[in-house]
């Protein structure tokens, strides 16, 4: 999580941590080791120069008493045989291991040596094997002087340098004195002299090169022996570092940069993650509405955000000092510490209580006010704290009581229009009750007059009168009926006498009584009946009253000598039994459509035949057939014709019309 988190600026800053930290112990690591470097080689240098003046003192030393016998050897103070050998002894002192002094007759061969050992050997040889060695034999006879050789192969086995001086003794050359450093020795001796440490070479011709050897330090010195420089080389393996030395000096401190940059790298990501944390919780903690407030174990407040700044009407540094209790109304705070102390004092470590609780909460200036609170608890740095996240229920609470008030009115309103429409219905019952009946005496008795029961009337032009009379009661007695029974079913006052009924039996019966009318306007009314008679629910007086008003209709609105028909169709899509009753009228135009069943609607409210409706004859039937569980439908075509489905609800058992 942490490693996904770390960004290529933190990489970037502990790679850098990483650098640094590798070169500065790097050089650190290199300065020292060039300061002990400059050190030992100064050291070594000395020791080296030291070493070479030793040997060259000593072999001064030596070639002095060579020199010291070769004269007593020419003025004869010394003799060969004892003579020779005590003064031998003498020069020799303490360069036993590594000078032999010998006699060499005039023929060149090895006539008397010392000390014995290891130089035995060497006795009775001649010594000049090389040309070399015998010009250089001449040289010092001739000259009278000693010469030294380089190093040469030694009869006693090794190498060494060979020092002659010619002796003549009474204008007579006797031979040589002969003294041999056997090199190998003489490194063995100077070695002892030097620290262990050192390596020690005698040897004649070119110097090596120093610096051809890196892990070395080499001192060459200059050693004269006579006529001849030899060199004297002092060596000594130089500090050089080995793999444990590379592993401190580069690799240890490479391995800790790079966990020091790794450790950067990751502490930089995490700080950046919990800056960026807490910028995210105070940005929230700032903006939400809701207002939230830390309390300690005591209820004393730690944290106040703006929201509860707002909603208690306190700014946070009053609230600070405060404790939670001071924002409960006054008569429910010590309910209100017995509920804190207990959710403080359970065991669990982070908790939420419950679900958002309603409660009363108290505003800085004591008005008390409704809130929804939330509670959470936690554990920080062993305290226990809580949260309450509150929100300010004042609004919902108002909003609440406007809505109940609302739906109140609204039901007093549906009560007062339902008592508005009874009061209707009621005025209409008894105003069509109060009209019937003069009516009826004004029917009967225009009925009685028209038919002449009583004489006969005169003028003829009164029997034209009483017609009109007798036309417009009944027209008057027709609307008053629809009129009545159209609010009795907008007041929900209509009960269907609910029955099964034979739904064929009732169709032709009624087509038979509507013949009648269609006879006389030239119309032929045509019944397909569809075979099994289907029993519907229903109310018989309802279904007669729709379908003669439907048959009405249709030939009303059909020309003369057309055909109107009445026929069983296939069971609506919920499964009713439906009639259809189709003319080939002159239609209905689709804006009356849309408005099939208002009352006192009229396609064509100015034409003749409409005239002889109250347009109120759909509305009437719509409703009776919805009253009843059925529905009425009109599908129509101006010009072409009406069709009017009318669907019933079906009954459960076949009824025998017989
Ligand atoms: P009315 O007493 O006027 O017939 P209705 O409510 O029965 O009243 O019919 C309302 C109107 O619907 C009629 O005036 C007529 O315009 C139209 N209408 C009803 N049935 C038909 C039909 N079969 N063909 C054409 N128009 C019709």
């Amino acid at each position: 999580m942490i490693l996904r988190a770390i960004k290529a600026k933190d990489a970037g800053l502990g790679a850098c941590v990483a650098a640094v930290l590798f070169a500065v112990t790097f050089f650190a690591e290199r300065n020292e080791w060039q300061h002990v470097e400059a050190v030992e080689r100064v050291a070594f240098e000395r020791t080296a120069d030291s070493i070479a003046r030793g040997v060259v003192a000593r072999l001064d030393g030596r070639l002095d008493g060579l020199a010291a016998l070769h004269e007593a050897l020419r003025d004869g103070t010394v003799s060969e045989g004892a003579g020779f050998e005590v003064a031998a002894a003498l020069i020799q002192g303490k360069a036993a291991p590594y000078l032999a002094i010998n006699l060499i007759d005039r023929d060149r061969r090895i006539a008397q040596v010392w000390p014995a050992e290891p130089n035995r050997a060497a006795l009775g040889r001649t010594v000049g094997q090389s040309p070399a060695i015998v010009a250089l034999l001449d040289e010092a006879r001739m000259t009278r002087r000693p010469k030294a050789t380089g190093i040469v192969d030694l009869f006693q086995g090794g190498q060494g340098l060979v020092v002659y001086y010619p002796i003549h003794r009474d204008g007579e050359f006797r031979g040589y004195l002969n003294a041999v450093f056997r090199v190998a020795d003489l490194d063995e001796d100077i070695v002892a002299l030097a620290p262990a440490s050192l390596a020690v070479r005698l040897f004649d011709g070119a110097a090596a090169d120093a610096a051809a050897d890196p892990l070395r330090h080499i001192h060459v010195s200059d050693i004269p022996v006579l006529n001849r420089h030899f060199r004297l080389e002092v060596s000594h393996a130089r500090g050089v570092r080995g793999s444990a030395d590379y592993f401190v000096a580069l690799v240890l401190p490479f391995a800790l940069s790079l966990i020091a940059g790794g450790t950067a790298s990751l502490l930089l990501a995490r700080s950046r993650l919990g800056r960026a944390e807490e910028a995210l919780l105070a940005n929230l903690t700032r903006s939400l509405p809701l207002a939230l407030i830390t309390v300690d174990a005591r209820g004393r407040i730690l944290r106040f955000n703006p929201a509860a700044e707002r909603i208690f009407g306190v700014p946070a540094h009053a609230a600070l000092s405060r404790e939670i209790h001071d924002f409960v109304p006054v008569d429910r705070r010590d309910a209100h510490r017995g509920l804190t102390a207990g959710f403080m004092e359970s065991d669990l470590d982070n908790l939420v209580m419950g679900d958002w609780r309603s409660v009363e909460a108290q505003r800085a200036d004591g008005a008390r006010f409704p809130v929804s609170v939330l509670l959470t608890k936690t554990l920080i740095e062993g305290q226990r704290v809580a949260t309450a996240i509150v929100t300010d229920m004042t609004e919902e609470q108002r909003k609440q009581i406007a809505l109940v008030r609302l739906a109140d009115d609204r039901e007093a309103q549906a009560h007062r229009a339902l008592s508005a429409s009874q009061a209707k219905t009621m005025f209409l019952a008894s105003m069509s009750h109060e009209l019937r009946t003069p009516l009826n005496a004004i029917i009967g008795f225009s009925e009685m007059i028209d038919q002449e029961i009583l004489g006969r009337m005169e003028p003829k032009k009164y029997a034209e009168y009483i017609k009109d009379i007798l036309s417009s009661a009944r027209g008057l007695l027709a609307l008053i009926n629809d009129i009545l029974d159209y609010s009795k079913i907008e007041a929900g006052a209509h009960r269907p006498n609910m029955e099964a009924i034979a739904l064929e039996a009732a169709v032709e019966q009624a087509v038979r009584t509507a013949r009648g009318i269609a006879h006389e306007k030239n119309i032929q009314l045509v019944f397909q009946a569809g075979g099994a008679p289907t029993a519907v629910m229903g109310d018989a007086r309802a279904i007669r009253q729709v379908l003669l008003n439907v048959f009405s209709n249709a030939i009303k609105f059909s020309p003369a000598g057309s055909t109107v028909t009445v026929a069983a169709a296939a069971p609506d899509a919920e499964g009713r039994a439906a009639i259809v009753v189709e003319d080939r009228g002159e239609g209905i135009p689709p804006t009356f459509l849309a408005n099939l069943g208002q009352p006192f609607h009229q396609a064509r409210g100015d034409s003749a035949v409409a005239g002889e409706g109250t347009g109120l004859g759909l509305a009437i039937s719509i409703g009776l057939m919805r009253s009843m569980g059925g529905d009425l439908k009109i599908d129509s075509e101006v010009g072409r014709g009406t069709r009017v489905i009318l669907a019933f609800d079906r009954a459960g058992t076949m009824i025998d019309p017989a």
